[in-house]
């Protein structure tokens, strides 16, 4: 839900007219009673979106919404404007200001509206569980009269937010973990865990830009990490990748060569399969048996603890209203950092490069 009932009640005591689509947070644990409660009408799915001046969405709406909106309505959510930014000409063309959650800047003053912050967070912990019911191995090291138990041994690779909640949440249940991340800021957060971090010699090279992202590494970068994975992969019991490069597609870091050394009742947890993959045999979606290595795919682990994601998401959501609500009237200043970053479109221009480049126009200023 791209709001809450606590959410809400925020909004309403701002002057904000809020309608919530009738049943929409029955699974994420959300009733529209108390969606009422905290003030809004609820409302049938036609009806919200020709009346509403903000839509406010988990992902992108479908076309056939698009199509119903006012004019000059703002759209925001997880639009994905540098995975599929041709998925946005219905927006521009109707002429619409949409605004993505995914390109909101990473400032200080920006960080209550990080959701992929929040999404990665859940992801990371979500990851650690699928990998604990599946390994036919506890975590906990554990000695008992039967004899002793060793703790279960987990690598992961990537530290960024996912990567570090994933090591915090599997040391909780006990694993010994080590790390892996091209950025050797991400060292000190990996050892404050309590886990191990990887070094690999990359010769000295930038592998972090301005925003604290991952920068797009050369074959010869990617080849020295990738070795040094191989070489851990088989002393592991669970690998959980997290790697990823902005708007690019996913570095390949587990091949199949490190997977074959990995032990029958193995598990691979791939958080990156939504965009290719960091593991060789991953199908997005899907899960994958390769000589009793478990390789999960999983598109969208969020949506399975939808009750906590949903509440992260409506702060992060309600934070970035307030930039562009004033009083319960639209004000939009596009001279907002915070504003322009995020904006795709504005008025129907193309205020991203990569979704004018799509869509063949070129960039209009705001
Ligand atoms: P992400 O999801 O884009 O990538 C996940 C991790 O994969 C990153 O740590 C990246 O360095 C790593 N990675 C990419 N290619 C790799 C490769 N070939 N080998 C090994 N590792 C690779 O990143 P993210 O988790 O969203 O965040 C990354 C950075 O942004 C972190 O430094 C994080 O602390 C920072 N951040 C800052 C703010 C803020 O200032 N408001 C908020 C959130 C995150």
């Amino acid at each position: 839900m791209a709001l809450t009932p606590d959410s809400v009640k925020k909004l309403v005591a701002g002057g904000v007219e809020v309608a919530v689509e009738a049943g929409a947070g029955v699974k994420a644990g959300y009733l529209d009673s108390e969606y009422t409660a905290a003030g809004a009408t609820i409302a049938q799915h036609a009806a919200l979106i020709t009346s509403a001046d903000v839509l406010a969405c988990v992902n992108r709406p479908e076309a056939r919404d698009v199509a119903h909106l006012k004019a000059g309505a703002v759209v925001i959510g997880f639009l994905k404007p540098l995975d599929e930014p041709a998925a946005l000409e219905p927006i521009v063309t109707r002429q619409l200001t949409a605004f993505a959650m995914e390109l909101i800047p990473r400032t200080t003053r920006a960080q209550a509206m990080d959701a992929l912050s929040s999404m990665a967070t859940v992801a990371g912990y979500k990851a650690v569980l699928i990998a604990a019911e599946h390994l036919p191995r506890m975590f906990p090291l554990l000695m008992t009269a039967a004899g002793t138990v060793p703790p279960a041994k987990v690598l992961v690779l990537g530290a960024g937010v996912a990567g570090l909640q994933a090591i915090a949440t599997a040391r909780r249940l006990g694993a010994v973990v080590e790390a892996y991340d091209v950025r050797a800021a991400a060292g000190q957060d990996v050892k404050s865990l309590g886990a191990k971090f990887l070094e690999v010699d990359l010769g000295g090279i930038e592998t972090q830009d301005a925003g604290g992202y991952a920068k797009e590494l050369s074959p010869e970068a990617l080849q020295r990490g990738r070795d040094m994975v191989t070489k851990r992969a088989g002393q592991s019991d669970v690998v959980i990748t997290t790697a990823q490069v902005p708007g690019r597609k996913a570095p390949l870091m587990l091949t199949a060569e490190a997977v074959n050394s990995m032990r029958p009742g193995s598990v691979v947890i791939d958080l990156a399969a939504a965009t290719g993959g960091n593991c060789e045999l991953t199908k997005p979606g899907e899960t994958v048996n390769h000589n009793g290595v478990s390789i999960f795919g999983p598109l969208n682990l969020p949506a399975t603890v939808a009750g906590h994601a949903s509440q992260l998401y409506s702060r992060n959501v309600t934070s970035f209203l307030s930039l562009i609500v004033d009083k319960g009237n639209l004000k939009i200043d596009m001279a907002d950092d915070i504003l322009k970053g995020a904006c795709v479109t504005y008025q129907g221009g193309s205020v991203h490069p990569k979704v004018a480049a799509a869509l063949g126009q070129s960039v209009a200023s705001a």
